[in-house]
């Protein structure tokens, strides 16, 4: 079967008529690797499948929401005794109230939260809530941080914007960019520096505490106890996005893997098991200044929508069972580590990032600490190893800027065999 004779391919011509791009969500085009998109029909456990009947192991898993796996048998079986129920309320349910006790059991800074239905919108709403509780305006983002595509942080961003080439993009008014100050990521100095100068005018300081979204790049030791002195010293609310993190890389996030309490947290992904969801929470006294306990304004239609919230009670329930952790990691150690090996075999230049079941390999010699690090990497190099990859039967995020899962799904053999297609592969691509 010729490429060009793929049902992909075809349903690839047909969606570019009626999407802009074809896609509804910029990396899913493949511009950052080359070539069209596989057009997926269902998933099962560690593997998709496409329209073309083609397997692949799947390291992207949903961009992260899907921890378990696809379809688990657990969170499909609870949504479909909850589905008859009603799909939409927008009167309280009492699943809210659990789901929000297991984030602030789980979270150690978070004492309440609100859902939401993306983490732009939770990181939208935290942002505002920490100018409202400050009065102040100015934010510090950090380069290569992707914190969604709310206005004013789509400023210097990560992932897709980077993959194509707008970091910042068009349509964000100056004055809102001028509200965004964007520092190198783990540059203390720089943020000491900001905040002497411009201290009394900021709001918040906000980032990914491990960065998911210019690659895998995870804080230098210090970076993140720093910054709480620093924001604290200032009187500026610390945010971490955890969207990526939370229930990532351990239960309660990065931070209770680092031991640093932010002020304001933002979830996503995992807590909604695969269905649209976001939160954000931290401090009570913080929390009460949104509607209608205080004067800061957000409202979602389908906020705490039933079947998001049951998909994020299921799963949470499963991952909160002795032991989950640990074999994430053991899996995504033997991944990790099967990578440095296959790339040093091959002598393809690299440097490996991993935390809990979240890596990346950049296509760089030199250590990758930073946004400007990351974008040394040889991005031609990566697609063609996306390729090779993928004609293996392994699904990995068209786009070097972004993170390699493991989840509970996969076993010891699709790590052997992800890393017997990744020998291949870089053999092919050397
Ligand atoms: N923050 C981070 C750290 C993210 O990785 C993402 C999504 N990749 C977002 C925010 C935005 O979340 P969403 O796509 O659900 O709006």
């Amino acid at each position: 079967m010729t490429r060009a004779k793929t049902k992909s391919e075809k349903l690839w011509k047909q969606a570019q008529r009626y999407m802009p791009g074809g896609v509804n969500s910029p990396v899913r085009a493949f511009k950052g690797v080359g070539g069209s998109p596989i057009f997926v029909e269902r998933g099962k456990g560690s593997k998709i499948w496409d329209v073309d009947g083609k397997q692949y192991i799947d390291h992207v898993c949903s961009w992260g929401p899907l921890i378990l796996g696809h379809a688990d048998k657990e969170v499909i079986a609870r949504l479909k005794k909850v589905i008859p129920q009603g799909t939409s309320f927008g009167i309280p349910t009492e699943r809210e109230n659990v789901l929000a006790r297991m984030v602030i059991k789980a979270v150690p800074s978070i004492e309440k939260t609100r859902l939401v239905s993306s983490g732009t919108e939770a990181v939208m709403s935290a942002i505002r809530l920490a100018r409202g509780y400050t009065g102040r305006s100015v934010i510090i983002k950090f380069e290569g941080c992707y914190h969604g595509h709310a206005d004013g942080l789509l400023v210097k961003a990560g992932s897709g914007a980077t993959t194509l080439g707008v970091p910042t993009s068009p349509g964000v008014p100056p004055e809102y960019a001028s509200c965004t100050m964007t520092l190198p990521y783990n540059d203390i100095d720089a943020v000491a520096k900001a905040c002497r100068k411009h201290g009394k005018k900021i709001a918040a300081i906000i980032l990914e505490p491990i960065a998911g979204n210019m690659g895998v790049v995870p804080a230098v030791d210090g970076f993140l106890e720093s910054l709480r002195e620093i924001t604290e010293k200032h009187g500026i609310l610390l945010i971490f996005d955890e969207i990526i993190s939370g229930f990532r890389v351990a239960y309660g996030g990065a931070q209770s893997l680092y031991k640093i309490k932010p002020d304001l947290t933002t979830l996503g992904k995992i807590i909604g098991g695969g269905l649209p969801v976001g939160a954000y929470g931290g401090r009570a006294d913080i929390m009460d200044h949104m509607a209608p306990a205080g004067p800061v304004y957000q409202a979602g239609t389908l906020s705490g929508n039933p079947l998001a919230v049951e998909a994020g009670i299921a799963t949470l329930e499963i991952l909160s069972r002795p032991g989950t952790y640990k074999k994430l990691d053991r899996l995504a150690a033997k991944l990790g580590d099967g990578l440095i090996e296959a790339a040093k075999m091959m002598g393809v230049p690299s440097y490996h990032t991993r935390v809990g079941s979240m890596l990346c390999m950049f296509f760089t010699g030199a250590p990758v600490n930073s946004y400007s690090d990351a974008l040394k990497c040889d991005t031609e190099r990566y697609g063609k190893y996306f390729h090779a990859m993928l004609e293996r039967g392994v699904y990995l995020a068209p786009s070097q800027f972004e993170a390699a899962f493991v989840s509970l799904a996969h076993t010891e053999k699709d790590i052997e065999k992800t890393i017997r297609a990744a020998e291949q592969s870089l053999l092919e691509i050397a």
